[in-house]
């Protein structure tokens, strides 16, 4: 018998011959949803698991919803968790939203003319709960406001101008500006239409840019809980077929992979996967729990912002119970590392009692490990304490802290980006004030035609300011992890606005390719006596 959360002790029912199994209810966690103290298989003859169609083998199921009773300190019933069915917010609900939160109403005007060119959806559990609608000030200075709700703003003066004339004069069709303004948004940044694709007529969702890694863009999961403003993938949200990456059937990818054996991680991108239902899920990751199966691949990771957007994906959902069975087999019997790549912007996300409870039932129930990454956004997270504070609360959760990406060259960037010196400055700051387990994150990294350029810091080379830049990634695997460097500008954004050092150039091509590797001119040279207490002569302070 344990006490669970809200006071109510809880006796743990599920004993198999020879064996009992303790439970602990998490805080926050609904009142049922019980985790073993012990990582344990156990077959429950009396109480099948809920797969929803996803095969779930006699033997061992993961047994984590045992026949639980609660009881009640206080005498009242405990509340069962509540279940909130997921139901988009489009533009055509606005109206009845703003009746619930009238600081929308003035707003309303511009959200539908921006949401013509940007794609719009929110979530209940974002507008609800992570919207603070009693701030002071303009509500499009909050965070989440800004994080989903577009704005004219985020278009030039150009782009405004047209589409205002286009609504003014033809409101019925406003199809052309539209098509031409997102056109020139570069709705597929980094070359990731003509330089990512494989030349596969049938792989129409599958992107290879590194060696190791395949990107699977599986049809069902071209979709999020909600929006990003600054998503850098809106392009698979417009309805335009031409720009979209997409397929539905799996066996064309397991094809890829077999002929592939370098490839060692698969991510499976969006869009959000977890917008899947457990079933369509099962499609692509049920042959993983096969240790046999394409043995090559290790890691299987999600892209997700469930977390953030609607977190009872994986508590409360219908199918949430046989989505943790089928991510616990994955790694139980597949053999594979299983990460859930969660878009994390700020510690708010990671604080609530539902992510609570989803967080520490992925990790418990499901045996995934989280890890976090979030691109560096003007209004949203450009500060050094948010991203502390965000990467202690996440280490204090287990999660790992991964990336701080550089704002994409798409859609409305300009609206969100922050110069590559500043990104510097807070990422430097933020790692400066944390302990070293939150220094797993790297960055801040541009995810760039030619690969992922990390902006070390700022130095001076050869008595000139200049950025140190290094491979984090490269379609070139060669220059992983070489440093180089580019003129210091306090305005560049993005790895094209860089300058090479006089008498020196940049490592890609004008396309965006890297070069090839030069050849290290000191290697040629005889190695120097080592000298027993030789210090360095400069010492590279690297901000
Ligand atoms: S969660 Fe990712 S894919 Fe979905 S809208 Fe946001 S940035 Fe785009």
């Amino acid at each position: 018998m344990v006490r669970n959360s809200c006071g109510h002790l809880v006796l743990a029912a599920a004993c198999v011959p020879s064996t009992i199994y303790a439970f602990l209810a998490l805080p926050g966690a609904p009142s049922h949803r019980l985790v073993p103290l012990a990582s344990t298989t156990v077959k429950r003859p009396d109480a099948p698991a809920q797969t929803n169609g996803v095969k779930v083998p006699n033997a061992a199921i993961p047994d984590f919803a045992p026949a639980a009773i609660t009881v009640p300190l206080d005498g009242i019933n405990p509340v069962e968790p509540a279940f909130e069915r997921y139901k988009a917010i489009s533009v055509s609900a606005l109206d009845e939203w703003a009746e619930k939160h009238p600081r929308l109403k003035e707003k309303l005007q511009d959200i539908r003319m921006s949401a013509l060119i940007f794609p719009f959806k929110a979530s209940p559990y974002l507008v609800d709960e992570l919207i603070d609608w009693s701030c002071e000030g303009d509500i499009a200075d909050d965070p989440f406001y800004r994080l989903v709700f577009p704005t004219m703003a985020m278009l030039s003066a150009e782009h405004d101008a047209a589409l205002r004339l286009a609504v003014a004069t033809n409101p019925l069709d406003t199809k052309a500006t539209v098509a031409d303004i997102r056109d020139a948004l570069n709705p597929h940044p980094a070359g990731q239409k003509e330089l990512n694709t494989p030349k596969d007529a049938g792989l129409t969702g599958v992107q290879h840019k590194y060696a190791e890694t395949v990107l699977f863009f599986a049809a069902a999961a071209q979709t999020c809980h909600a929006y990003c403003t600054y998503c850098f993938r809106w392009a698979q949200f417009i309805g335009d077929a031409d720009l979209r990456f997409a397929q539905s059937e799996a066996e064309t990818m397991f094809g890829y992979l077999a002929a592939h054996e370098e490839v060692s991680d698969v991510l499976f991108t969006g869009g959000d996967p977890m917008f899947m239902k457990t079933t369509m899920l099962a499609k692509y990751l049920e042959p993983f729990c096969d240790p046999t199966f394409l043995p090559h691949v290790k890691d299987l990771r999600i892209g997700t912002r469930a977390l953030s957007f609607w977190p009872q994906r994986f508590t409360t959902d219908s199918d949430a119970d046989a989505l943790m069975a089928l991510l616990r087999r994955v790694r139980d019997e597949g053999g594979r590392h299983f990460a859930i790549m969660a878009h994390i912007s700020t510690q708010r996300e990671v604080s609530t009692d539902k992510a609570v409870a989803a967080i520490r039932r992925l990790q418990d129930e499901g045996g995934c490990v989280i890890r976090s990454q979030a691109p560096l956004m003007r209004g949203i997270n450009d500060d050094a304490q948010v991203w502390a504070d965000k990467w202690r609360a996440e280490v204090k959760l287990g999660i790992v802290p991964y990336y701080l990406f550089v704002a994409r060259d798409t859609g409305a960037r300009h609206f969100f980006d922050v110069p590559l010196h500043e990104a510097q400055q807070i990422y430097a700051d933020a790692i400066r004030s944390t302990s070293g387990l939150c220094r797993t994150a790297r960055g801040p990294s541009m995810s760039c035609t030619p690969g992922k350029v990390e902006v070390m810091g700022v130095q001076t080379v050869a008595g000139v300011p200049a950025f140190v830049l290094r491979f984090l990634q490269c379609r070139d695997a060669n220059w992983i992890g070489r440093v180089f460097f580019a003129k210091y500008d306090e305005t560049a954004v993005w790895f094209d606005d860089l300058v090479p050092l006089d008498g020196e150039e940049l490592p890609w091509t004008p396309e965006g390719l890297p070069k090839a590797v030069p050849t290290m001119p000191w290697k040629a040279l005889p190695a120097a006596p080592v000298q027993a207490a030789a210090q360095p002569k400069v010492a590279l302070a690297l901000e």
